[in-house]
């Protein structure tokens, strides 16, 4: 099935997005079958092929950034569609609170540190967007400081796209109901439990909140350099394929090429 899920997904840079018009049950038509399954292996193969050539290439790095509200499968994502990645030439970099030594500088000064270098591929679980989301909602800054964030943000990307870093955004979009299930689950599951924080419930009551930070932070930071895109994340299946699959486009649309050797392959003989 041919799906362009990055032109279906993506948040048109400079259009308001509002959020209850995306619908995080959507599939775009696909069913949990055998079809899917094999696009979502194909598509996994193929993303271990590109990083190879994106580390051979040395020409730029792929930076991926993971947003949604607690349960909507950041981790999960990145153990699915990262499952056939070589780890040698990948990062992961989870944001939590900020240190004491990270607020006494200015909050894109732990991102940038962890940007991926040349040739690599780099994942950030949660971002430079927390400090447009969880400061706003909480009063964890004043207005005045979170409100010009969207630009510093967007001026931010645009120096590391200038500098060969491509930047892809996702935000799993998941339903109300979809995270108190997926809660529930965490408590009835043994196995699970250790993911529980209390914190997690009580951001709950934050959610209009968290919508509308959301909204400001999709509509004013998706660009033609950095976008974002909304990925109905209700079916984790769906997730995984989507996100896949836009990897796997942005990459197959630089036309990487493999650099030409170094010597004269001719002219070796080997003993
Ligand atoms: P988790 O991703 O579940 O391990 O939780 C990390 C926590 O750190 C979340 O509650 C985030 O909201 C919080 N966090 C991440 N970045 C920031 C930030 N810049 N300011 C305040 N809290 C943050
Ligand atoms: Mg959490």
């Amino acid at each position: 099935m041919a799906t362009n899920f990055a032109k279906k997904l993506i948040a048109t840079p400079g259009r308001k997005i509002k959020l209850d018009k995306r619908d995080p049950e959507d599939t775009l038509g696909w069913e949990k079958n055998h079809k899917m399954k094999s696009s979502l292996v194909k598509m996994i193969e193929k993303l271990d092929s590109l990083q190879y050539l994106l580390y051979a290439e040395h020409k730029r790095a792929l930076l991926i950034v993971l947003q949604g509200l607690d349960a909507a499968g950041k981790d999960g994502t990145i153990r699915h569609v990262m499952s056939g990645v070589n780890p040698q030439g990948c990062r992961v970099t989870a944001f939590k609170k900020p240190t004491t030594e990270e607020l006494a500088h200015d909050f894109l000064w732990r991102i940038h540190k962890a940007v991926p270098p040349i040739g690599n591929i780099g994942i950030f679980n949660r971002s430079h967007y927390e400090d447009v989301l969880v400061v706003r909602v909480h009063n964890l800054a004043p207005k005045d400081v979170w409100s010009r964030r969207y630009d510093q943000i967007n001026r931010f990307e645009r120096t590391l796209e200038e500098n060969n870093v491509k930047i892809l955004k996702f935000f799993l979009h998941i339903s109300k109901d979809e995270q108190k299930q997926r809660f529930q689950q965490r408590i009835d599951d043994t196995d699970r439990q250790w993911k529980i924080s209390e914190a997690d419930f009580a951001e709950r009551k934050f959610w209009d909140d968290y919508t509308k930070a959301y909204e400001a932070a999709l509509s004013n930071c998706s660009t033609t350099y950095a976008p974002w895109y909304i990925i109905p994340s209700n079916k984790k299946w769906f997730r995984n394929l989507a996100v896949s699959h836009i990897i796997v486009e942005t990459l197959e649309s630089l036309h990487m090429k493999f650099p030409a050797p170094t010597v004269d392959v001719s002219k070796i003989k080997l003993t």
